[in-house]
Parts: C-alpha cells; sequence; structure tokens
C-alpha cells in the first residue's frame, strides 16, 4: 500500500464528491478554477503550458459495475459503492511549436471542449496539432460537427496501430472512425510510437512530444510524453482512479484485452512513480492529474 497515493485520492474523491454534490457546477459556491469548469493549468515550463480541459459538465462517477473484477470489500473500504469519482476530459499544450490538443473529447450537445478553448481566447481553427491515444468516441467525438471537421487547420496524428486495428472491424462498429478519419484525410499523419516507455526518443512530433506504444484497452492505445514538462499525457490508462492506482490488475469493463491493459497500466504507473513524473489522464478525476514529483519517491 503506497500511503501517499492513498492521501492523493482521497483528496481528489473528496473533491471530486463535493463537485457532484454542487450538481452542474454552476452553484454560486464551487470550488474555483480546479473543478474543470474552466481550463486547469496542469503544468508550465518555458515556452510551454499544458491545460486539463474537462469535456463534461459536473462530477462524474463511474458505475462500481463496471469494474467486475473489483472485490466488493476493497469498493465498500474506499466508500465508493455509489461511484468512482471520474471524468471526461482533454488536455491543451500551448508550445513554442503551435497549440496541441491531446484528444477531443465526446463532441455534441454534452461535449464541452470549444467552451474550454473559448476561456483560454482559442477557437477550433487556432489547434495547430492533434494527436489521439485511441478511437473511442469519447475521444474522438470533438472532431466532427456533424458531418464536417471541427478543427479546421490541424494536422492530426493517430497510431498507425490502432488505425490498421479499427479498419479490420466491422462496418457498424467503426462507422465513426471512419467517418471521421475521412474528414481529416488530407492531414492525417500515421503514428509509430516507441515501444518502451522513456526509451529513445526518435520518433518525436511537433512540440517535442514522443509518443510510446501502451496496449490493452484498445489494440494500438498510445501515451504521450512531455518531457520538457516532465508530464506522461496516458490517455485511458485509468477509468477509475481510486481503485486502479493501488491495483492496477482491476480492469473495467471497457478494456478490449484486460490481460495486456492490466500488465501496460503496471508499467505506466510504476513509469511516472519512479520517474517523478506528472500524469494526466482523460479520465481521472478534478483536476485531471496526479502529481508524482510532488513528493519524493518511496
Ligand atoms: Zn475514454
Amino acid at each position: 500500500m503506497n500511503i501517499k497515493d492513498m492521501k492523493r485520492l482521497m483528496t481528489m474523491t473528496a473533491l471530486a464528491l463535493a463537485l457532484a454534490a454542487c450538481g452542474d457546477g454552476k452553484g454560486g459556491n464551487a470550488a474555483p478554477a480546479a473543478d474543470g469548469e474552466a481550463p486547469v493549468l496542469v503544468k508550465a515550463a518555458e515556452g510551454l503550458e499544458v491545460y486539463w480541459l474537462k469535456d463534461n459538465e459536473g462530477g462524474r462517477l463511474m458505475p462500481a459495475s463496471l469494474f467486475p473484477d473489483a472485490p466488493e470489500a476493497l469498493i465498500d473500504s474506499l466508500g465508493v459503492q455509489d461511484g468512482i469519482p471520474s471524468s471526461t476530459g482533454a488536455f491543451l499544450a500551448r508550445t513554442a511549436d503551435g497549440d496541441i490538443l491531446f484528444d477531443t473529447g465526446n463532441g455534441g450537445p454534452e461535449g464541452h471542449l470549444t467552451d474550454r478553448l473559448d476561456s483560454l481566447g482559442l477557437a477550433p481553427a487556432d489547434i495547430d496539432y492533434i494527436y489521439i491515444t485511441h478511437f473511442h468516441g469519447d475521444h474522438i467525438g470533438g472532431m466532427m460537427e456533424g458531418d464536417s471537421a471541427v478543427f479546421t487547420n490541424a494536422q492530426v496524428y493517430v497510431p498507425k496501430a490502432e488505425y490498421d486495428a479499427w479498419m479490420a472491424m466491422p462496418a457498424d462498429r467503426k462507422s465513426q472512425v471512419v467517418r471521421t478519419m475521412d474528414a481529416y484525410r488530407d492531414r492525417l499523419h500515421m503514428v509509430d510510437p516507441r515501444q518502451e516507455l522513456l526509451a529513445g526518443s526518435d520518433v518525436v512530433l511537433p512540440g517535442g512530444v514522443v509518443p510510446y506504444h501502451a496496449p490493452g484497452h484498445t489494440p494500438g492505445h498510445t501515451v504521450y510524453y512531455l518531457g520538457q514538462a516532465g508530464l506522461m499525457i496516458v490517455g485511458d490508462l485509468m477509468h477509475g482512479a481510486a481503485l486502479q492506482l493501488e491495483h492496477p490488475e482491476i480492469n473495467a469493463n471497457f478494456d478490449m484485452d484486460g490481460a495486456v491493459a492490466a500488465a501496460t497500466r503496471a508499467k505506466v504507473l510504476d513509469c511516472v512513480r519512479t520517474n517523478g513524473l506528472v500524469m494526466a489522464g482523460m479520465h481521472l478525476p478534478a483536476p485531471g492529474y496526479i502529481d508524482f514529483a510532488a513528493e519524493p519517491a518511496d
């Protein structure tokens, strides 16, 4: 048991539950900034700022039933029977090379990504690059409005293994992916991520971002490392951090290959802890990240 992680999570859990209690988060006494209703500054470094852009409104709880491997005793002991604090979000890196969006949220009437960008003075057309972790709808949904591309100028980078895996799926399952990739086909780039975490950096994307293969949740799921900020954007490594930080062997129903997902989760968590990185995740509760550099490793 890692006590410091538990303390962090308890703080995050308390915050997220407080937010959930606030309903839409627009109440007069809602917590400022860190609740995600405005962009949250995750990390700033020389010539670089990274923001958490929460896509959903208010708080979000993942039902415990989404984690069938989680023992009931554990769920009870953490007090998360009513749901595990979570969110849906994306990240923005403002770099010397341009503005980079990591995933795009759900889109549609529920999605708030463009509102968050707007509060930073950015329009969708201002985004220079989009780096995609994987092809689930809560990550690529924001790329489209109806049949039109939302981000009219962005160069889009997708993991090649993810692209190939989805293209091999049945037509009804891949329709959103096909439609979306088609809308961006003139500015679509295939990425071949590094296989071993933090090993080698010959694949470097604009902004100095290095992609690493982190499969299991989906076949080509990819995490992105911003070395300059000591930050790893881990996509859907976890859907219920309160459970999975201490128990990486627990999968969510969404994980396509559970055994591979669990191994990847353990490996990435070990990497961010050992190296004292900031871990940013698309389904972490507010404030969307955990700073493992804030305290020395055990
Ligand atoms: Zn997701």
